[in-house]
C-alpha cells in the first residue's frame, strides 16, 4: 500500500519467486508469504485501517504466515513501538520492541557494512557468516530482543536483522542492493522451513 514494494518484487523475481502487490484481504489470503516494505509505518498502519485490512493482517500473523518486515515493516511486526503515534498499530509477529528513527532523521541516513551471522543450516549455499552492505534510511532500532528471537546481524552492536520462527525483520533496506539478494534468499529459506 505504501513504501518500497516494487524493488522487493524485483528481488523476489531474481530469486525465481512470483509476487503480487497486496491491497485487499483476498490478495493477502492468496499469499504463501508476505513482505512488508520500508516506507512510513504510521502511514502503512493508517492504510491498513482505511482499506479494512487490519483484521486480515492480524489473522495472517496469528496463522503464522511467513513475513519479512524491512524498516517500517519491522516496526509493524514488532511487539511494541516505543515512540509510535497514538493511532499506530503493531502486530506482535516477532518478540522485539522497536524505537522509530533510532539512527536519526532523513539526513542521518547512511550505508555501512554489517556482520551477518546466520546459522549455516538455514541456507548452506549462501555466504551467511560474512559481511553485507546495508542501507539505513530513518531506520528503527531494536530496543528489546525476546528470548526466542535470533539476531542474525548487528551494526554497532545493535541488532539489525532478527528472526523468530517464520518471521524475519531488518532495520535496513535489502531491496536497495540488487547485486546481493541474500536477505530475500534467507527469507525464502525461513518461509520454506
Ligand atoms: N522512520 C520510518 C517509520 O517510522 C521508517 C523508515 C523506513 O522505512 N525507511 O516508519
Amino acid at each position: 500500500m505504501q513504501g518500497a514494494f516494487a524493488l522487493h518484487q524485483e528481488a523476489l523475481h531474481r530469486c525465481g519467486v512470483e509476487s503480487v502487490q497486496v491491497r485487499n484481504a483476498d490478495q493477502l489470503l492468496s499469499c504463501d508469504a508476505l513482505i512488508i516494505p520500508g516506507g512510513e509505518s504510521t502511514v502503512i498502519s493508517k492504510m491498513l485501517k482505511a482499506n479494512c485490512l487490519e483484521a486480515a493482517f492480524a489473522a495472517a500473523v496469528q496463522n503464522k504466515l511467513p513475513m519479512l518486515g524491512t524498516c517500517a515493516g519491522m516496526i509493524l511486526l514488532a511487539n511494541e513501538i516505543e515512540d509510535g503515534t497514538p493511532d499506530q498499530t503493531s502486530f506482535g509477529a516477532i518478540d522485539i520492541d522497536v524505537t522509530r528513527n533510532f539512527y536519526g532523521r532523513q539526513v542521518d541516513s547512511f550505508e555501512s557494512a554489517i556482520e551477518l551471522n546466520v546459522p549455516p543450516s538455514i541456507a548452506s549455499k549462501l555466504e551467511t557468516e560474512a559481511q553485507l552492505h546495508a542501507v539505513f534510511i530513518r531506520a528503527p532500532g531494536v530496543s528489546r530482543v525476546g528470548d526466542a528471537v535470533e539476531v542474525w546481524a548487528t551494526y554497532d552492536n545493535e541488532p539489525v536483522l532478527c528472526r523468530q520462527n517464520q518471521v524475519m525483520v531488518s532495520s535496513f533496506h535489502p531491496e536497495l542492493i540488487p547485486e546481493d539478494d541474500r536477505v530475500h534468499q534467507l527469507f525464502l529459506a525461513v518461509a520454506n522451513q
